[in-house]
Order: structure tokens, then sequence, then C-alpha cells
């Protein structure tokens, strides 16, 4: 007798442990999902790190080439690679799993034919490519995203954020309509835990040159992001970073690898940030990705779109308790619009379900989802 009543009293209690928040989730380990775009970032330079080909003043627009060698170069694509984002390398790469190595075979491809932002930023957040989107004109999208359609669900409702340092994103998320908190462009940030850093943030952010007036630097897209994500701890954050596309139309290669570097910096600061709360600690996915590939020769790494070659290859990332530790994939074909019914599948949710155009996960990033 007694030897059966220990198991149910464990089962019980068992029942009475799980949290809220992995109702939906049963035998996933994730509750949260942290999503990190950095707009353009080349597939070839985070697999091969510092294209050797742009570092000078004629290709890359380099000031100083002697402190950019330093810095960037080595001999050995992975040491490069490493030197240029380290975190992604020796975490990210390590203990999860990177596709987009077109020289292992492993494609990510968009597929929305225009390979530009807007459309870029639909195909991941909406699962599918709309070829009614054809400018990045800020323009309420018609699509519903994964973070909209989470956030019509009572367990994720009020607890999906964005921050994106491009000023489209409240229209390309439509912000009025599916009412998630967006913080974009230079908009002052609004959660802070401390209201003083609140003040003296914003008072900096505006007494700062705006270098673009329709992109914020990336350092206060990613505090704000970290800010928020301590402060109102939600089940999805969603962090557009922005600069290294900026800088790469502005033929500015020194610019664009540190703001490559500077976005594996602000990474790390999120996912370490994760680790350190016991609500998030073992429970979140991070996935990182791009909006759109770039050309590849000497003038062609400046820009994209259909009449660049190659800008509709891209990379993504993913590293959480239900992802498998396979580093780089080789052998793979995968695309753009697997991105959002990934999240919702590491959420224990079916994305796909809701629309036929909707791409599935990708493979093998949730355990027994092949
Ligand atoms: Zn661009």
């Amino acid at each position: 007798m007694i030897k059966s009543v220990v198991p149910a009293i464990a089962i019980g209690l068992l029942l009475v442990v799980v949290n809220l928040d992995s109702v939906a989730a049963e035998d996933k380990n994730t509750n949260y999902v942290v999503l990190v775009t950095i707009d353009g970032l080349r597939w070839q330079d985070l697999f091969a790190g510092a294209d050797e080909r742009l570092i000078n003043r004629e290709n890359g627009g380099v000031r100083d080439v002697d402190a950019i060698r330093e810095r960037f170069w080595t001999e050995s694509p992975q040491e490069r690679r490493t030197q240029l984002m380290p975190f992604f390398w020796n975490v990210v790469a390590k203990n999860g799993q990177v596709f987009g190595d077109l020289n292992a075979d492993s494609v990510v491809r968009v597929t929305n034919g225009r390979n530009f932002s807007y459309p870029g930023y639909n195909e991941i957040l909406c699962g599918f490519g709309d070829e009614a989107i054809d400018s990045n004109a800020k323009r309420p999208n018609r699509n519903v995203t994964i973070l909209e359609w989470l956030n019509c669900k009572p367990n994720y409702q009020g607890r999906i954020a964005a921050f994106g340092s491009w000023d489209v994103f409240p229209y390309i998320l439509n912000q009025e309509r599916s009412g998630i908190y967006v913080n974009a462009g230079w908009e002052d940030l609004e959660i802070f835990a401390n209201e003083r850093e609140k003040e003296q943030w914003n008072l900096l952010a505006n007494s700062l040159p705006r270098y673009w007036s329709e992109v914020r630097y990336d350092a206060f897209t990613f505090l704000g992001a970290l800010e928020y994500l301590q402060v109102k701890r939600p089940r999805v954050l969603y962090v557009a970073l922005g600069e290294t596309d900026d800088w790469a139309h502005d033929g500015r290669y020194d610019q664009y690898l540190d703001a490559a570097y500077r976005s594996d910096q602000f990474i790390q600061g999120l996912w370490e940030a994760c680790q350190r709360l016991d609500q998030y600690r073992d429970k979140t996915t991070l996935i990182i990705t791009t909006d759109h590939g770039r050309g590849d020769d000497r003038d062609g790494w400046k820009s994209h779109g259909t009449s660049i070659p190659g800008s509709e290859y891209i990379w993504i990332a993913v590293i959480g308790p239900d992802t498998e530790s396979l580093g780089p994939r080789t052998n793979i074909h995968v695309t753009q619009s697997q991105v959002a019914a990934t999240i919702a599948a590491l959420l224990g949710e079916d994305f796909a379900a809701s629309d036929d155009r909707i791409a599935q996960p990708l493979p093998g990033i949730v355990r027994g989802n092949e």
C-alpha cells in the first residue's frame, strides 16, 4: 500500500509544480523566445569572417586598413569568424544549430522574390512571402505576424514585445491592429527599472547626431529590449538590429564589421540576462536571422534586391533547451519562411495550421520534429 502512495504523491507534486507559462508547452522546455534579426548581415561574413577583398579603401571604404586588419583579419576562416562574432561561434553555434553556409550545402533561401527589408521581415514573421509587399513604405502589414497571432491567445496577451532600430517596424508588425508593444526608430525608450536612467538614456539619444533619420543606433534598441525583458518579462521578445545594413549601403565595410561585432555583443547581453533570471534560465530559445543577403563582389556587397545576385541567401541560428547541439548544419535546404512556425513550435503552438501559406517549422529544431 505504502509503496503505491509515494509515486502518487510525486505525480501530484509534479502537476502542482508545472508553471502556468508551460501549460501549452507540455513536454517542451521552451517557455520564452527571443528573436533577433541583424539587418542584411551576409552569410559570407557570418561563416568566414571579414572578407579580404573588402578590407581596403577602394572596395570597402575602409578608413584605417591596418586597424581593421588587426581586429578582424587572420588566415583561418574559422578563427576569423570567431573574431568577428565571438559569442555567436563560441556559444550559439557550439550549443545550438546554424543554417546557411552555402559552402557546406546548407542553404537558407528568401522566397519572397524581392530580397529587401519589408518583404523579408514579413516572410520571417508571417511565414510566407507576399508578392503585394513591394516597397519599404510605411504601410500597415495586411498579414498576421506570429507575434500578433500569439498575442491573441490568453497565455501570451500583453506579453509580446518588439524593439527595432528601423522606424518601419510599427507598420511591419501592424502595431495598431496587433496591439503588441513596439518601440522603434528614434522613439524614446519607455520601460526602465530605474526612472532616472530612463531620462538620462533618452536625453543622450536625443543629443546625438542622427546619422540616419529612420534608423536609431542599435545600442539603444538593445538597451531598451534588455530593460523591457527584465522589467516586463515577455513571453516573446523581438529585437531587430539595423546598423549592419545601413553601413553597407553607405559603402563602409569597416563600420559594417564593427556593427556586426556589436550585434554579437548585444545578443550575448540578451542571452546572459536570460540565464541570470530564474524565470528564463533553461526555458528560453534564442533565434537569430536576417531579412536578406547581399551581393558578393566589390560593389554588390553594398546592396541587395532582385538585381543583385546572391541576395536571396541568408542564414538562421537557434540555441535553446529543445534544440540539439548539432552545430553548423550541412546538406540541408530551408527557407526564411520557416522561422515563424519554428517560433510557434518551440512554444508548443501550431502556427502553420492557421493558414495554408505558412511554411512548416525548421527540421530538427524542436526535438522529435524532423
Ligand atoms: Zn538594405
